[in-house]
């Protein structure tokens, strides 16, 4: 994927914006490698997820070892939490990523091969006021971003009543075997719960009426996800129960949640997550349990776009034309020092005519320019143009004094 400087300075505001909130609820950040050997995928996405079984770009390397470029973050951090030891570290441990995914999938709108992700995982607390507080981060992030999103929450359940949920899913969607997608005949053997998730319009219209989770949940998970809708309350945040939530990995449990933005299309999904509390036993390490999300970037620009929220370039400070070999020679040096003093500074490097470098320091939109020559070099002083405001006034040529000059 391509992104051009145009674009670059609104991922760098909401990638700045991400990483200051994160840190601000406690996350610190952890950078992960692009590509993990294909089990670990296999194993912490889950064999009948979509991601697993159509979507992974894997292949072999000289040492014929298998490898995947990562689609997801969570499996490489929970990977990398176990292999550093970090669950030696003070719980809850809070980690956020900010990395790039590959996924072969249809391309469309809000829907690419290779997009990015800031997601945040809490391991070692199970307290529903965690799961809260992590919507509430997503929530603050997204209004602080102004991109307009309404959160879904749901609860799956745990092993222990998942299973009489799975009985009752098949027996609904038994009735159904002649209209189901063959992945979903499949999902029916394999796990039913991942039929909700199906894109295909006819297995979601037979899902709408399927039996919800939420009536099947042992006490204990009732009673957690009262708790988070408690804490949620109280955070004085809109939610809304959708029992059709079910999300992608197979090892989520209880709490899972959605921010869904109608401002950008049919891939509508900002923001996903869930609680995942096998995840990290699953992968050889201590049963600790786990809950977190993934945003993807593409759609919360888009979303961004769609509402007009844009962010001032930074465009040029300043332009110093040049006639004459001396003139240029200033000009770099003086562009040096500029630099120094954290001004943007431009020179001409083609040895274009006066009215040429004028040109194009007008394109790059420079914000004040200056026409340096024989008679400016011999008298030290130059005249400062303001490029907006069309006012010129006679400036030294030395560096500090023209840094002043542009910053008022
Ligand atoms: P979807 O239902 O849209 O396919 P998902 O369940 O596959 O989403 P997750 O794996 O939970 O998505 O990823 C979290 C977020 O990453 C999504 O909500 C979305 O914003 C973004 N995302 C996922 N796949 C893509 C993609 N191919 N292109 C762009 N963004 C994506
Ligand atoms: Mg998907």
């Amino acid at each position: 994927m391509d992104i051009l400087p145009a674009e670059t300075e609104l991922w760098q505001y909401v990638e700045k914006t991400l990483c200051d909130k994160a840190k601000c609820y406690g996350f610190g950040q952890l950078r992960l490698p692009t590509f993990e050997y294909s089990e670990l995928y296999k194993r912490g996405v889950g064999q009948t997820s979509d991601v697993v079984q159509k979507e992974m770009y894997s292949f072999y390397d000289n040492d014929k070892r298998n490898l995947t470029l990562r689609p997801e973050g969570t499996a490489g951090v929970v990977r990398s939490v176990i292999e550093n030891s970090l669950v030696n570290e003070a719980m809850p441990l809070s980690l956020y990523y900010l990395i790039s995914c590959f996924r072969y999938e249809m391309p469309q709108t809000g829907r690419s091969r290779e997009f990015y992700q800031f997601g945040a995982e809490v391991f070692g607390a199970d307290d529903p006021s965690c799961d809260a507080d992590l919507m509430t981060m997503v929530d603050d992030m997204l209004s602080t971003l102004k991109v307009n999103a309404s959160l879904e929450i749901n609860s799956i359940g745990c092993k222990r009543c998942r299973p009489l949920y799975h009985k009752a899913l098949r027996e609904y969607f038994s009735q159904f075997k002649d209209q189901l997608c063959p992945t979903c005949l499949e999902r029916l053997e394999t796990n039913p719960l991942r039929i909700l998730d199906c894109k295909s319009p006819i297995c979601k219209e037979i899902g709408k009426n399927a039996p919800s989770t939420v009536d099947y949940l042992c006490d204990p998970c009732e009673k957690h996800f009262n708790g988070v809708k408690s804490y949620l309350d109280a955070a004085g945040l809109d939610y809304k129960v959708n029992t059709r939530i079910v999300r992608g990995l197979d090892y989520y449990q209880r709490t899972v949640f959605e921010f869904i933005s109608e401002d950008i299309g049919s891939q509508s999904t900002i923001c996903g997550g869930g609680r995942y509390n096998g995840l990290v036993a699953e992968l050889g390490g201590p049963d600790i349990s786990g809950i977190g999300f993934a945003m993807g970037l593409t759609r919360i620009l888009l979303a961004m776009k769609n509402n007009g929220v844009s962010v001032e370039g930074t465009k040029p400070h300043i332009y110093l034309a040049s006639m004459g070999e001396n003139a240029k020679l200033k000009a770099f040096v003086l562009a040096k020092e500029l630099r120094k003093l954290g001004i943007t500074a431009l020179f001409d490097q083609v040895g274009r005519s006066l009215k040429a470098q004028m040109k194009y320091a007008d394109k790059k939109g420079v914000g004040f320019s200056m026409v340096i020559g024989d008679s400016e070099l011999e008298n030290n002083k130059a005249v400062l143009k303001n490029m907006l405001n069309g006012e010129s006034f006679e400036v030294e040529l030395a560096a500090q004094e023209i840094a002043r000059a542009v910053e008022i």
